[in-house]
């Protein structure tokens, strides 16, 4: 039996399970050295236990003493239970109250690791586009560049063509202007051939009128020539 200063009956059953294993509540009523009552309990190191309250299955609730550690090692498995055992039907409640307990915890953590997943594969979905996104910013600024090109090349056959074109009425005018020039040199020796056709024609009438001339002329000197041989 343990007394405390409280005067509450204390159980001394000694559990296998070692107070370092069991999880514990604070409560500023209880807890402390357990050096104020009248008989002062050691743990295994020999140190001055220290109060508990048990936060943990069925025995939640119940207080116990356990090591408070020693000179800086481990806190030893030293358990003494100042409450006896609760009830049957208030262990069966409690183990019933942390199972659910466990249930909501995992599935807590169950949700948290979903949201943890679809947050990571958010990232992975963001930094995909983002890769997506610099990817057709590249590609924009290739078309761009390559839109730039296309209209340096368009403006450059733009202009070989309007020169072509200037070239080309440069060429027609001087066509033009050369055929203007023939057209009048055949003129000119359209009118000389004509010319020489008329010379030629005159000509033609004079020898014709010698010709009778010479004629006219070979008969009256034949004539002459009888009357003298006569
Ligand atoms: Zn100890």
């Amino acid at each position: 039996m343990v007394s405390w200063g409280d005067g509450e009956d204390s159980s001394s059953e000694q559990s296998s399970l070692g107070a370092d294993s069991v999880n514990t509540t604070y409560d500023s009523d209880f807890c402390g050295l357990a050096d104020d009552g009248g008989s002062t309990v050691t743990c295994k190191h020999g140190a001055v236990a220290a109060r508990f309250v048990a936060f943990d299955g069925c025995w939640t609730g119940r207080r116990f003493l356990g090591c408070a550690g020693h000179d800086g090692e481990p806190a030893c498995d030293f358990l003494l239970w100042v409450d006896g055992e609760w009830p049957p039907a208030l262990r069966k409640s409690l183990a019933k109250l942390w199972d659910l307990y466990g249930q909501e915890k995992q599935g807590r953590v169950n949700d948290a690791l979903d949201n943890m997943e679809k947050r990571f594969k958010l990232k992975d979905e963001i930094e995909k586009m983002h890769i997506d996104l610099r990817n057709s910013q590249e590609e924009m600024k290739k078309i761009v560049e390559e839109k730039q090109v296309i209209l340096a090349l368009k403006a450059q056959a733009e202009q070989g063509l309007i020169d072509a074109r200037a070239e080309l009425e440069q060429k027609k005018a001087l066509d033009a202007s050369s055929s203007n020039m023939h057209k009048c040199m055949r003129i000119k020796a359209e009118k000389e051939r004509d010319q020489l056709k008329e010379e030629k024609r005159k000509l033609e009438y004079i020898i014709g009128d010698l010709f009778k001339l010479k004629e006219s002329t070979r008969a009256k000197l034949k004539k002459i020539k009888e009357m003298c041989e006569e």
